[in-house]
């Protein structure tokens, strides 16, 4: 017997006499997966099956230690931070926690500066001594008037200048992207915040915390429950019309679950290399971004982010390029044009509820994915409460 056959025969031994298998299928066991199986589990009684193709759970914020000992993300470096206190209650629930507030240098000119640009950036690049005061005049004064920020170079532009723009983002985004900042969406660059005083986080948000055994260890307590079977290895549509199910939840990609049949979303992806290092730390901070040099746009050195003390260290270089495993969702204009005939197509797809960063085709955080997650258990309590009738109504995705 094959291994898939094996499995089949294990998940559909664990279904209940009596009752027609599972209550629920979840494909992908990511945040968006995994959350619906722990509440659907704990707090409905559900009978759940994930499946992923992949040999792991945790999607892509999974993490593991390398041959040589190191903890790594091996989908590069996830790095956690919400300003929601309610998922990072949720999660508290499943992990410990390591404050971690992540740092970030970008290699320009041949110094290491602070990014996002701040006071010190500033000073550091130009061999000036200004205040905060006097940099927000000198930010007033190279900024470029912009009439309708539209795209990512208007918003650069329109802060800090076209000097700064070119040094630090367009070199950036068009390695990232393959485009010109001034052909994507405003919302790529609008996140990167400019400052005039000298926070050098990479982050502001309320709640900046790494799971202090990791991703992993997190997920495997979450679906710890035996109401939860879990099925690695296995496309879901290799099992589908074999396992019985009541309701789907998706989180793979929207346009694969169609069959591509109004075309290909494009995604940007990345080739990871990793590297272990026979010294104890490899650079100053945890993530040094090159904007102008190399085919790689970032190094990321994990030890900083997990916290982990070890004689070696293993690092990641991110190399952007177009084939491989969807990573970012491409905000283009047609792109989310394509992506409303998928939606309107979920919305009459009555037995299941897409959920999740590929499903829904955004740039989500992955406290907006189990923010999205825990919202669209809220709907699926509320229809199962209602009867059946309601669950007609569980197809339309929900925002984060
Ligand atoms: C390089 C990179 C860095 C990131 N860094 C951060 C960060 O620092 N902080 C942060 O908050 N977020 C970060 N993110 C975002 C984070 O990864 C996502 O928010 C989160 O992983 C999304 O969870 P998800 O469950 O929606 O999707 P995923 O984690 O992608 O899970 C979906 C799962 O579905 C499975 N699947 C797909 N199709 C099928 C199928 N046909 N059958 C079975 N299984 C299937 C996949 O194998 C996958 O495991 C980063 C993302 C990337 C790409």
């Amino acid at each position: 017997m094959d291994k898939i056959s094996q499995e089949l025969e294990r998940a559909a031994a664990a279904t209940v006499p009596g009752r027609a298998g599972f209550d629920y299928l979840i494909v992908g066991a990511g945040f968006a997966g995994s959350v619906l199986a722990e509440r659907l589990a704990t707090q409905l009684g559900k009978r759940v099956l994930i499946v992923d193709k992949r040999p792991h759970i945790g999607g892509n914020a999974y993490d593991r230690y390398d041959d040589h000992g190191v903890l790594i993300h091996p989908y590069g470096p996830h790095i956690f931070h919400t300003n929601s206190e309610d998922i990072f209650d949720y999660l508290s629930q499943f992990t410990e926690w390591r404050p971690y507030q992540h740092r970030v240098l970008a290699s320009v000119d041949g110094q290491m500066v602070p990014m996002p640009i701040n006071l010190d950036t500033i000073n550091k690049l130009y061999g000036l001594n200004l205040t905060s005061f006097e940099v927000e005049k000198f930010f007033e004064s190279v900024a470029e008037k912009v009439e309708h920020v539209k795209t990512s170079e208007d918003v650069v532009v329109s802060k800090v200048g076209r000097e700064l723009y070119n040094k630090f983002f367009r070199g950036y985004t068009r390695k990232q992207w393959a485009l010109d900042p001034s052909e994507l969406d405003a919302s790529v660059t609008a996140r990167v915040p400019t400052r005039t005083n000298r926070d050098d986080r990479y982050f502001a948000d309320k709640f900046q915390a790494m799971p202090r055994h990791g991703y992993t260890r997190m997920f495997e307590k979450m679906l710890a429950h035996p109401n939860i079977k879990i099925m690695l290895n296995t496309d879901y549509r290799d099992i589908v019309d074999v396992i019985p199910w009541k309701h789907m939840v998706y989180s793979g990609p929207v346009d694969a679950f169609y069959d591509y049949k109004y075309g290909k979303l494009p995604y940007r992806s990345l080739r990871f290399e990793h590297v272990n290092v026979p010294r104890e730390q490899f650079q100053p901070v945890g993530t040094v971004n090159y904007p102008n040099d190399y085919g790689y746009t970032r190094i990321s050195e994990f030890k900083h982010i997990t916290g982990q003390e070890h004689a070696s260290t293993s690092v990641v270089y991110e190399y952007p390029c177009a084939e491989g495993d969807p990573y970012y969702p491409v905000p283009r204009p047609e792109n989310a044009e394509l992506y409303r005939k998928y939606e309107a197509e979920t919305e009459n797809t009555p037995n299941v509820t897409f959920v999740g960063r590929l499903a829904t085709y955004k740039y989500y955080n992955m406290d907006q994915v189990v923010g999205q997650a825990l919202a669209t258990f809220k709907k699926l309590r509320a229809a199962e409460a209602e009867g059946s009738e309601a669950a007609a109504a569980l197809s339309a995705p929900v925002s984060a």
